[in-house]
């Protein structure tokens, strides 16, 4: 059976998640959505005190270790109740378990743990106001000067940026050099030099507090470098495929959770004598979103076992985010559809789910670079032969 696979302890990690989910995430979300509020520090602080930061740290460092199946059950345990608020949290974590791996010793005993008790938020950038899809064509650029760096230019889009202190932050070091030569540094946010901008408003998805962050002439340590020139595009797109199984992850928890709620709505409701879950047209139109939801959970598990097993999962992984974000966009309005006007109430969270699906079809990577993935993938295995591609 394809299915997460969790030791007890890690059991215990997602029920630790799925109460916090319920008991600071659920009683606060429509406010915070109502106010587009970013992530309050106080819930990262909550979060991490609950070692939720720390769940892929090894223990040596005093965290979890816990496995990529168990980090997808927390992704899952959050998303069910808000997309946005899970992303942010889930990048975070990210951060952490990329400072542990990733990090120059002095990097790790500076930073490690700061970011895993939450007083340091980090978030990782790559998209410009002028590269999105097109991540080498970035043109943010790090200068070479005597004992480190200094970097100009402009970045859109970093989730968590409305509250974030830290930035593995992506820059040109060489114009004109494409992927070979970005390179990836860690940007104090209060440094001189950089700017803030005001969060993007958006149609929902608050939580995730988008914003940009302009650089002007940032003088960075050569301490700071994170990953040099020629390995930084290759581990971001490592990090990647991992991030696209868990959008997928919580595209389907949150479809999971809608249609939980127009079935519940759906056999309480009366139309024409009968509940309209009697109705066999709308009772099939919700049967299409569950059988569509058991499809892409199968992709997305089938991509976070390959992961686990260390194996290559960039086709997997395309597979499932491109299918589980299209499905929770045609899942989630089929689930509003079912509830009628009642559907649109803020009462309810499938309008801040529908706005969260939008988001899932372009965070790491949009529906059409999957499609980019899996083309090239068809090429190399029915146009020129290759039997160590996936199908
Ligand atoms: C809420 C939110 C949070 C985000 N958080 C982060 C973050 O933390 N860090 C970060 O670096 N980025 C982040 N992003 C940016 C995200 O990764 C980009 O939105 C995404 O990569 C697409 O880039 P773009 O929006 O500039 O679209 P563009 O690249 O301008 O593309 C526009 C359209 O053209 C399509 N397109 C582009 N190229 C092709 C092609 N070759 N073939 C066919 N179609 C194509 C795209 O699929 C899209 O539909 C975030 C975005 C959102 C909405």
């Amino acid at each position: 059976m394809c299915a997460l696979k969790l030791t007890e302890a890690e059991r215990r990690l997602v029920d630790r998640a799925s109460a916090f989910t319920a008991q600071v995430i659920a009683p606060s979300i429509t406010h915070w959505e109502a106010n587009r509020s970013p992530l309050p520090r106080e819930v990262v602080r909550e979060w991490s005190s609950l070692g939720l930061n720390a769940l892929q740290v090894p223990g040596a460092h005093g965290g979890h270790d816990a496995s990529f199946h168990c980090k997808i059950a927390v992704a899952e345990a959050l998303a069910r109740v808000d997309l946005a608020c899970a992303f942010a949290l889930i990048n975070i974590q990210g951060s952490v378990t990329r400072m542990v791996r990733e990090g120059s010793p002095e990097q790790i005993a500076r930073l490690l743990p700061g970011l895993m008790s939450g007083e340091i938020i980090c978030a990782p950038s790559l998209t410009e106001p002028g590269a999105g899809s097109d991540f080498a064509a970035i043109t943010t650029h790090a200068r070479k000067v005597a004992g480190g760096w200094e970097i100009t230019g402009e970045k859109a889009w970093v989730t968590n940026g409305a509250i974030a202190d830290l930035l593995v932050m992506y820059a040109q070091t060489e114009p004109g050099s494409g992927a070979d030569g970005i390179a990836s540094f860690l940007i104090d946010l209060r440094a001189p030099g950089i700017e803030r901008l005001p969060p993007y408003a958006m149609m929902g998805g608050h939580m995730i507090g988008a914003a940009g962050i302009r650089l002007t002439k940032v003088a960075v340590s050569d301490n700071d470098l994170f990953a040099p020139p020629g390995q930084a595009f290759k581990r971001a797109l490592r990090g990647i495929t991992a991030a696209r199984t868990h959008v997928a992850a919580m595209a389907c928890a949150m479809v999971d959770s809608a249609l939980g709620l127009a079935i519940a709505y759906a056999s309480r409701r009366q139309s024409f004598g009968r509940p309209l879950l009697r109705h066999q047209g709308l009772r099939w139109q919700l049967v299409d979103v569950a059988t569509e939801l058991e499809a892409a959970r199968l992709l997305t598990y089938r991509a976070t076992q390959t992961i686990a097993d260390g194996n290559d999962a960039q086709i997997e992984a395309a597979f499932a985010k491109k299918f589980a974000a299209e499905m929770a966009i045609r899942g989630i309005a089929a689930c509003m559809q079912a509830m009628g006007a009642e559907g649109l109430l803020d009462k309810h969270p499938l309008a801040r789910h529908m706005a969260s699906a939008r988001i899932a079809a372009y965070v790491d990577g949009t529906t059409e670079i999957q499609n980019e993935r899996i083309g090239a993938a068809l090429v190399r295995r029915y146009a020129e032969g290759s039997k160590n591609v996936l199908f």
